[in-house]
């Protein structure tokens, strides 16, 4: 998940209560579930593979915030309750890496080429995944949809197969196939949760002319081919008209669409992509923040109402915070949730991705910090030790975050493991590659930056190999990192 603007035009004040949301306390709201209302999450004991695929988590749920669609066939919270499907080639890898003890959870296959639908070069493909997800058990089957024509227009790392102006190839030997597969009667009872084109959209917001941070990017052509809106309408149209299939778009992160001149813009285009054929409103379930990012869940030692100094910290420009509205996803995802539920005409659901924002170890502060600079107060107390909040690709320090687990705390569906840790994000250099794939100097640490990150250092590893390709030295940090700790 890239980039992310800062703002520093808007500067009303206005007092917000972003309360901190008690991790222990849910409201019930929905229950439309076909197993014992009761707060579970998905397993997480070190277990063997084949005893995770042998065993059904017998979770249920406490529903919170969801509620999608009228669909008759889908659930209020297609998690709750829910055993999902253990990628068995993540899991051999996590385990080779040394982490046999998180090996059983589940984590998102992603569809990110066409080849990857059949499966290429001794991957598995949707069906592979499907069926070994039957077999398994389980009732909930995780993906991304990642192939949009000029795919990742803000940076070079994802960057595609499909060029700007092949939308018709995207839909008929892209998103059709896919939708052949999930229609078929065999997956019927799977639930099947599906991320669609990460990033696309609010790039289109943020990184368009008019912005600072639109320079050495192609998001205006992007914009004005049709093909990302049009691309993401085919998909959530098609995908979305097969009754099990439970379609989620990307919000970025509150680094990224939490300031006041990206926030509703991008709930507005919203509105209109629900309402652009094939897509209908109902076509849509949900949002998932934080995909393949690092922000952190909850910042628990300082507030974005905080005043140090005299001074409010959030309107220390430059500052961590510089004017931002929210300091954490758990608050950022609160917030837009009945924003967006206004935009798109229904209730909307609510993920968050925390495969790599748990930022523990022994760089994680353990109390608020005592400072009377608000600059250093911030840099002292916040947990996320990213050198700035734009800074995407394979982040040094960071750890694992919460594992998955359904309706974990007020108005967030799910955690969930979109971004299968150790997955690079980026090459550290070039690396010639058939994948279409660039070199993103953000996933370089001696690049020292550009205007989506502050002209900072990107934080990122050395020696880090193509996106998507397992990193080994990354996993290996983030399992030590962990936070909550892997035991
Ligand atoms: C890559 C994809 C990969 C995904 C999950 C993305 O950054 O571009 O190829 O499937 O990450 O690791």
């Amino acid at each position: 998940m890239k980039s992310n603007p800062r703002r520093e035009t808007i500067r009303v004040r206005l007092r917000r209560d972003i309360t901190a949301f008690a991790l222990s306390v849910v409201s019930p709201r929905r229950t439309h579930s076909r197993r014992t209302p009761s707060r579970a999450k998905w397993s997480r004991s070190p277990r063997t593979l084949a005893a995770a695929a042998a065993s059904v988590c017998a979770s249920a749920l406490v529903l919170v915030g969801a509620a999608g669609p009228a669909g008759a066939e889908r659930v209020a919270n297609p998690f709750a309750g829910a055993q999902g499907y253990v990628n068995q080639q993540w899991a051999a890898n996590a385990t080779a890496s040394g982490g046999a003890a998180i090996a059983d959870q589940p984590t998102f296959v992603w569809m990110d080429r066409i080849a990857a639908i059949e499966g290429a070069n001794g991957a598995m493909g949707l069906r592979d995944h499907l069926d070994a997800a039957v077999a398994q058990g389980a009732d909930l089957f995780q993906m991304v949809t990642y192939n949009l024509p000029g795919r990742d227009c803000a940076a070079l790392a994802s960057n595609g197969e499909l060029k700007l102006g092949e939308l018709n190839r995207y839909k008929a030997e892209f998103i059709d196939p896919i939708a052949d597969i999930l229609s078929d009667p065999a997956y019927a009872d799977l639930r099947i949760v599906n991320v669609v084109e990460i990033d696309s959209l609010p790039n289109l917001i943020t990184n368009t002319s008019g912005r600072p941070t639109a320079g050495g990017t192609t998001c205006d052509q992007a914009l004005q081919s049709g093909d990302y809106v049009n691309g993401v309408a085919y998909a959530l149209g098609t995908l979305g008209a097969i009754p099990n299939v439970y379609n989620y778009v990307d919000i970025g992160h509150h680094g990224w669409l939490g300031w006041d001149d990206n926030f509703q813009p991008f709930a507005n285009l919203m509105g209109q992509v629900v309402r652009t054929s094939p897509s209908t409103p109902d076509s849509l379930f949900g949002f998932a923040a934080n995909v393949a990012n690092y922000g952190a869940l909850h910042e628990p030692f300082f507030s974005v109402s905080d005043s140090v100094g005299g001074r409010p910290i959030r309107e220390v420009a430059g500052g961590w915070i510089d004017w931002n509205r929210y300091i954490d996803e758990a608050s950022y995802v609160r917030a837009y949730q009945p924003v967006l539920s206004a935009a798109v005409g229904h209730n909307v659901s609510m993920i968050v991705d925390t495969s790599r924002n748990g930022w523990g170890g022994s760089e994680r502060p353990t109390a608020r910090s005592t400072s009377s600079d608000p600059i250093t107060y911030m840099n002292e107390s916040r947990t996320d030790r990213r050198i700035h909040l734009g800074n995407w690709c394979n982040q040094s320090g960071a750890g694992l975050g919460e594992r998955p687990a359904a309706a974990p705390e007020a108005g967030i569906d799910a955690y969930v493991w979109v971004k299968p840790p150790g997955e690079s994000d980026g090459a550290s250099q070039e690396i010639p590659n058939d994948e279409g794939k660039g070199f993103d100097r953000m996933c370089d640490p001696t690049y020292t930056g550009n205007a989506r990150n502050g002209n900072q250092m990107s934080g990122s590893l050395g020696n880090a190999p193509l996106s998507g390709h397992w990193f080994d030295a990354q996993f290996r940090e983030l399992l030590a990192n962990a936070f909550p700790p892997v035991q």
